[in-house]
């Protein structure tokens, strides 16, 4: 490209940003975080989001009055009901659960753990053919190893499928990974590489329709996409609060029980805080009844703090508000790559519908250009074979940062190019 047509393209991608950014409805949202004030640039809202300002005033207050001036009455005052309380409002604002049905409990990788074993194991117990958990080659790790950790651990399988890199499950994938040998499915809803969007409701039917069960991994859902839990009839969901839900570094994870399978499967951490009665220093384990009975030991509270902060926010603006944006947000930084990056491709679905709240952009060189641009306080991150992530979150991220963000990709590029 010559630099006059570039200068060209450069103009008309500033002018476009302002026009909207002018126009979003959420504009105003973005001065509530830490950092919104200076020029960094931050791609990463997918991995750890900003926190707000707010929290960092709350945080001290927690630890003034609540920690600080209650002491242990905390835990009878507000504690133990905490993981039930900001689950719930979680589950309303992105999830579209109904209450006593989210928890806020372990990472997602121990809950993740608890609901696949406790899935897999009623439905090898109900038919003990069914021995095989399906999952995609292409999923997260975590979800992969214990996908395989727990067919080992019980005697069962794993059915891989392979879906495409800049892609995702489908139907017809999912369709013909499933039998009568099926136990359970884990899939995420919107899968960390590529950012391609699965058709949760379809995909929950197909495994209803071969007699399993679900669990949908929603790390890369809550607080980006509309969620329909209920709705869509999902079994299990696990997912993250740190990522879109602003929860802050190792922030705990959320379960989503639907309510006819919380009296029936038993999950294997068994622990003082998921008995029935935490308090009575009992023999034996039995299991709370309700959705008590998926946590094991004492709630992590410190680590829910900035929930009380960013979720009412995200209710207050509505997941559909955020997902408008999210959907203009990603739009805008594919046509950028298409018109700004020669070179690159790609590597998110192009229809606005199947794609999540982050975009792709693969070339061999974006190793170095992360390394490069991170010292430029230009913040996506890189994820293997070659795939610069831009996580653009709703509430934080101007289209003017999108469009110096691409800016500054196009200058790594050129310099990696020109060995400088
Ligand atoms: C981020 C992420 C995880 C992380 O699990 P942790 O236990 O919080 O480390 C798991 N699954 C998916 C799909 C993710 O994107």
């Amino acid at each position: 490209m010559s630099p006059d047509l570039l200068d060209a393209r450069l103009a008309d991608a500033r002018a476009e940003a302002s026009t909207l950014d002018a126009a979003d409805p959420l504009r105003a949202h973005r001065s509530l975080f830490v950092g919104s004030e200076t020029s960094l640039v931050y791609f990463d809202g997918n991995s750890l989001g900003r926190p707000l300002r707010a929290t960092a005033e709350s945080v001290g207050a927690f630890v003034r009055d609540e920690w600080g001036g209650r002491l242990i009455r905390g835990w009878d005052e507000r504690w133990m009901s905490q993981p039930f309380e900001l689950g719930d409002l979680l589950g309303r604002v992105a999830l579209g659960a109904a209450p006593a049905q989210t928890v806020i409990g372990d990472s997602t990788t121990v809950l993740l753990y608890k609901l696949l074993r406790a899935a897999f194991d009623h439905a090898h117990a109900v038919d003990p053919e069914r021995v095989e958990i399906v999952v995609d080659r292409d999923n997260f790790p975590t979800d992969r190893f214990l996908v395989e950790g727990v067919a080992a651990e019980r005697g069962g399988r794993v059915r891989w499928i392979e879906a495409p890199r800049d892609g995702g499950v489908t139907a017809d994938l999912l369709a013909s990974a499933l039998g009568p040998s099926t136990a359970v499915v884990l899939l995420s809803h919107v899968a960390y590489r590529s950012g391609h969007m699965a058709d949760a409701a379809a995909l929950t039917g197909l495994a209803h329709d071969a007699g399993a069960l679900i669990v949908w991994d929603l790390c890369h859902s809550a607080g980006s996409v509309p969620v329909q839990a209920d709705a869509w009839g999902f079994d299990l969901a696990v997912g993250c609060t740190y990522k879109y839900l602003g929860g802050g570094p190792g922030s705990p994870a959320f379960a989503y029980v639907a309510t006819r399978w919380q009296d029936v499967l038993t999950q294997p951490i068994q622990g003082w805080m998921g008995a029935a009665d935490v308090f009575a220093m009992g023999p034996e384990y039995e299991p709370a009844p309700g959705v008590r009975r998926f946590l094991s030991g004492t709630p992590p509270i410190t680590g829910m703090l900035a929930l009380r902060d960013t979720l009412p926010l995200l209710g207050e603006v509505g997941i559909d508000a955020v997902r408008a944006k999210s959907v203009a947000l990603t739009s805008f930084a594919v046509r950028l790559a298409d018109t700004l990056l020669p070179g690159v491709s790609v590597a998110s679905p192009r229809d606005a519908a199947a794609r999540g709240g982050h975009v792709t952009l693969t070339h061999p060189a974006m190793r170095e250009v992360t390394a490069r641009l991170w010292e430029q306080d230009v913040i996506p991150d890189y994820r293997d074979p070659g795939g610069l992530r831009m996580g653009l979150s709703p509430l934080s991220t101007s289209f003017a940062e999108v469009v110096e963000g691409v800016v500054a990709i196009a200058g790594a590029l050129e310099a990696v190019a020109l060995g400088r």
